[in-house]
């Protein structure tokens, strides 16, 4: 498989999470509606986070296919990852930015399905899930904190701020 631009500045392999996929004897690439999808979120999602991040952004996961899924330790069986409709992004990865900007800057300028502040603690998450699904997007905004079940805000006609309080942030 070749490791070509996918859109401006995210690369296949990086969406395929090539080298752990291979490592794992599994072929990871997407076809069909799971690899136009992947494509909808390195253009609408991937790059203008990184574009607002000013330098390189680590792509920590995109497509994870079923076979692929099923050997990821604590893969969600139901994940949107499946369907190439998420993202997982971490700019500190790379010494650039913190993740709660990059927070921030999805919840306050971009579309998207479910957004996750994964992990981490009250200032600032771990990483960054963002799940899209072109024209469906509901805007959740999800907390995943260890070992507690997911908290969601399904409320999208209130104020950011509010609903980061509501899931215990600081907005
Ligand atoms: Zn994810």
């Amino acid at each position: 498989m070749e490791n070509k631009k996918i859109s401006k500045y995210l690369s296949l392999y990086e969406a395929t999470s090539y080298i752990n996929a291979v490592r794992a004897g599994v072929d990871n690439t997407p076809t069909g509606e799971f690899y136009q999808n992947m494509l909808d979120v390195a253009v609408d999602v991937f790059d203008p986070c990184r574009e607002a991040m000013g330098g390189p952004l680590f792509c920590h996961c995109l497509y994870r296919g079923q076979k692929y899924n099923s050997l990821v330790k604590g893969a969600d069986p139901n994940s949107d990852h499946l369907r190439a409709q998420a993202i997982d992004m971490d700019c500190e990865q790379y010494g650039n930015g913190d993740n709660k900007k990059l927070f921030l800057f999805v919840i306050n300028n971009l579309d998207y399905d479910n957004i996750i502040w994964e992990f981490g603690n009250d200032e600032k998450p771990d990483w960054v899930h963002v799940s899209y699904k072109k024209g469906r997007n509901r805007k959740i905004i999800t907390r995943k904190e260890k070992d507690k079940p997911y908290v969601r805000h399904y409320d999208s006609r209130m104020k950011i701020e509010e609903r980061l309080k509501f899931l215990g942030l600081n907005g």
